[in-house]
């Protein structure tokens, strides 16, 4: 049967963006050149080169670093909470205006599709901002004492880069601290935009640095000696190379590392709701999410319905590019990425499991995956127990409860689940049961900066959001007072 109608494509125009041919450093409210060399953003859904941007030294760490170290003794550890929370409404109010420009060149830079960048990761930031800033001037209240720890190096990863950027630097400074941030290699663009409305909300110069460049730049961070907190997010594996690097200092730590979380569909739930939530699960934002839903457990007795379905809704997932409104999947952030999802997959099939991706034209030009699903997965097999951090699901199936629990929990992470029922008493079982810092209900991947994020065992320590995340950034009550 030949299509009834043309697909139209609607995509944003890119006009409300200013991408500059190359970026500096964000040291000291200023933008400098660096003294190191250079390397380069590309658009991963054209592998167009967007911009040179510098990588940092050493030294220019050093130099970020000494900034922020000033900047918190002179001014921002002196200023009231009520003061700061201006700086940090101004921000918010900041972004709020300048939404569009943030998800577009989220977008560009990261492969995101608009539709997520503007409706989910610029809300976010923004509301991020305000939930900080509501906190600085009450925190007495938070019940974590009132002292900032002083200069936070902060390191984050490409698949939120300006939603990390928030969650990292938003608690900070309504503690009090300044910081030093890294962005991901691939996505610098953001947080070069961010430093540009720093500019703007005129935040006091060195409070907050941006410092461009590779895996060498986020170690000079996470070591230099006069940084007093490490705040960390990425892989379990750098994670691990950190918590040994800052072993035996005094710098507190918090670490949000990756996932592989269960999503458990019991035979009472509405199906079409658990197969949107499935599909939410796993293919938003390609499914580069540490809290993805990344297997899927399904009762027995439903699971043939629930492919069928998962299969059905799959097809209609339009994989293409990022800046299109209807687009569902876009680029898939790096062609090292790429290489990595699609060992994993090979690996999937090479042990036994039965792969079906869905029918779908990806574009020529850049890096794609199409939406994949792997049933037929055991337990032992690799695409069940390591993070992929792509658009693939591997599917696992249980007959009881405890079965449930019992494979949810067989993971070295710990970081979410989910849980379809129509059952309130067996969601709270279920719930106190599952080994993991969040567990959503008839839903997945809802985010909101009131509700504390973070993981166990190997998906790191601390909590970022909510009252909780305060704490990783002032110095414990019971060991109070100036250092
Ligand atoms: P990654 O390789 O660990 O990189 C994360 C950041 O660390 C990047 O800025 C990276 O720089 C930098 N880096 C690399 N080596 C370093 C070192 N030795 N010392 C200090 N910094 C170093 O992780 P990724 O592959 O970009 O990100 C994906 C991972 O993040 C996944 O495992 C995912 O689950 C996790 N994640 C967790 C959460 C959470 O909240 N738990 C949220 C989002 C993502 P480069 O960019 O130059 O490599
Ligand atoms: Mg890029």
């Amino acid at each position: 049967m030949s299509n009834v109608f043309e697909y139209a494509p609607a995509p944003e125009s890119r006009a409300v963006v200013d991408i500059k041919p190359s970026y500096g450093l964000f040291i000291n409210g200023e933008f400098t050149d660096g003294r190191g060399t250079s390397f380069k953003t590309v658009n991963p859904a054209t592998e167009e080169v967007l911009a040179e941007v510098a990588e940092a030294s050493d030294t220019d760490v050093d130099e970020a670093v000494k900034a922020a170290r000033r900047a918190y003794t002179r001014v921002w550890s002196r200023m009231s909470g009520a003061e700061r929370a201006k700086y940090l409404y101004r921000i918010a109010r900041i972004i709020q205006e300048r939404g569009r420009e943030l998800a577009v060149l989220e977008s560009i830079d990261n492969g995101k599709p608009i539709k997520e960048s503007r409706d989910v990761d610029v809300p976010i930031v923004a509301a991020h901002f305000f939930y900080y800033a509501g906190w600085a001037d009450k925190l007495k209240y938070a019940g974590y004492g009132e002292t900032p720890l002083g200069v936070a190096g902060q390191v984050i990863p490409w698949n939120f880069p300006l939603l990390m950027l928030a969650w990292k630097i938003a608690p900070a400074l309504a503690c009090g601290n300044t910081v030093v941030l890294k962005p991901a290699e691939t996505t610098p663009l953001t947080a070069l935009l961010f430093a540009e409305i720093c500019q703007q909300a005129d935040l006091p110069p060195g409070v907050v640095n941006i410092v461009t460049g590779a895996g060498d730049t986020g170690r000079a961070i996470v070591s230099h000696p006069d940084v007093d907190k490490v705040a960390f997010t990425g892989s379990t594996e750098v994670g691990k190379a950190i918590a040994r690097a800052v072993a035996g200092s005094d710098k507190k730590v918090t670490l949000e590392l990756g996932g592989k979380a269960a999503n458990i569909v019991f035979d009472d739930a509405p199906l079409d709701q658990a197969v949107e939530g499935i599909v939410n699960g796993i293919f938003f934002n390609q499914g580069h999410v540490c809290c993805a839903g990344s297997r899927l457990l399904v009762q027995e007795s439903v699971a043939d319905e629930v492919m069928a379905r998962l299969k059905r809704r799959m097809a209609t997932l339009r994989v293409g590019d990022p800046l299109d409104k209807n687009t569902d999947v876009g680029a898939i952030n790096s062609a090292e990425q790429l290489a990595k999802i699609r060992e994993l997959s090979e690996i999937g099939e090479a042990e036994g499991a039965e792969r079906w991706s869905a029918p779908c034209e990806l574009p020529a030009n850049g890096y794609w995956f199409a939406p994949t699903v792997f049933t037929g997965v055991s337990q032992a097999h690799r695409i069940a127990r390591e993070e992929i951090f792509g658009p693939v699901l591997s599917v696992l199936t249980f007959r009881t409860p405890s079965e449930a629990v019992e494979k949810a929990n067989n993971t070295p992470f710990g970081l979410s689940a989910g849980v379809w029922t129509d059952k309130g008493s067996r969601i709270l079982s279920m719930a106190n049961r599952l080994r993991a810092g969040v567990v959503w209900a008839n839903t997945f991947n809802k985010f909101d900066p009131t509700s504390p994020f973070g993981g166990y065992k190997e998906s790191g320590y601390g909590r970022e959001g909510g009252r909780h995340g305060l704490e990783g950034y002032l110095k414990p009550i019971t060991t109070g007072g100036d250092r």
